[in-house]
């Protein structure tokens, strides 16, 4: 294992700053770049405040890196918010990549995502990294032009690189908290008909509308055929696991892959079981459109890096009863 400093952007991110601790834990030296402060608080750690597209602050990050981690991203699925993720996912990886550029690390790890797949209109399932690249939303096209940002770099400037497509990540605590970003709309129906009402869905909000009794209630989403969702979703301790296969594992270099937990979470026997542990009552909604059904395959991570998940989502979820117990008290 080398001594330099692992540059971590989106320090204050869900996963960067577990990456970034998990690295201080194991006495490597940090640095972190985000918009905004980690609050992490250590020896060995030096943080840039600033905007990926922000050139002086990038070079100010990539000073002394010995490789990059790039964690940080801005993530919406609202339409008012394209010119941001161009902003920050596409002109600032340009940045930064350029800047490290001048620093040659020795491996550049990027977080992508499974969106730059069409995920719930595939040509075939599970998803492998053969899969044609072919994003549905602005967020996922922001992505796989970072991944070509970074392949062009790696060719220009001689910076082995890594990709990872995510699977989408949650810390678990999250998945019963209705006001968390992702898992609040997800799983539970006041957030769930907030949310759609944000993306403009008139047709969605009516039906969540009508099974709206004033409660706190969770959702298992259906299709407009009655097919329940199914989507992968990680812990964010295994998806550091994988970042830090990505940044030292020789074979890595120049690799893409997806990373993820190995099963997808059926939302029928998942809903079902967080409804009985939490005595929340459950509402089956059938919601208009072909709705999120897909499964991706992390055989390739696992075979060449060893990739190795350890939290299934029922672990995840006794994790967030005991957050939401905790929460209440
Ligand atoms: P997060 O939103 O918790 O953290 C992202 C961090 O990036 C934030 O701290 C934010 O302040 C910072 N950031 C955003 N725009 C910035 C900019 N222009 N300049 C500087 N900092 C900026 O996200 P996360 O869940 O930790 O995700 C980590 C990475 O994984 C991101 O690249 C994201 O796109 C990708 N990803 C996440 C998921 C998921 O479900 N969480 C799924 C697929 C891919």
């Amino acid at each position: 294992m080398s001594a330099d400093t692992i540059l971590v952007t989106g320090s204050a991110g869900r996963v960067g700053s577990k990456t970034a601790r998990r690295l201080l834990e194991s006495g490597r030296k940090v640095t972190g770049f985000d918009l905004r402060a980690s609050g992490i608080e250590h020896p060995a750690y030096r943080e840039v405040l600033g905007g990926f597209d922000d050139r002086a602050a990038a070079a100010e990050a990539v000073r002394d890196a010995g490789a990059v981690l790039h964690l940080g991203a801005f993530m919406s699925w609202l339409p008012a918010d394209g010119d941001k993720l161009f902003r920050a996912n596409v002109e600032g990886t340009r940045v930064l990549l350029e800047e490290a550029a001048r620093v040659k690390p020795r491996r550049f790890v990027f977080a992508s995502s499974g969106e730059v797949y069409p995920e719930n209109v595939p040509d075939y399932l599970p998803l492998d990294e053969d899969h044609p690249l072919k994003p549905r939303s602005t967020y996922g096209v922001t992505k796989l032009l970072g991944e070509e940002l970074v392949r062009f770099f790696e060719r220009s400037a001689g910076m082995p690189a890594t990709i990872l497509r995510f699977s989408h990540t949650q810390d678990a605590a999250e998945l019963l908290d209705p006001a968390s970003f992702f898992s609040g709309p997800r799983f539970f129906l006041r957030p769930k008909i907030r949310q759609q009402e944000g993306f403009g869905n008139a047709a969605a909000v009516e039906v969540l509308r009508q099974a709206d009794d004033g409660g706190e209630a969770l959702v298992l989403s259906r299709n407009e055929a009655g097919r329940p969702f199914r989507m992968h979703i990680t812990d964010t301790r295994d998806m550091v696991e994988g970042i830090l296969l990505a940044l030292d594992h020789e074979g890595a270099a120049g690799r893409s892959y997806n990373l993820g937990a190995t099963e997808p979470v059926d939302f029928a026997a998942a809903l079902p079981r967080m409804a009985e542990l939490t005595k929340l009552p459950l509402k089956t909604i059938d919601l208009p459109g072909g709705g999120v059904f897909y499964e991706t395959s992390n055989a390739k991570i696992r075979r060449e890096l060893g990739y190795e998940p350890r939290w299934t989502f029922d672990r995840m979820i006794d994790e967030a009863v005991q957050a939401r117990a905790k929460r209440a008290s």
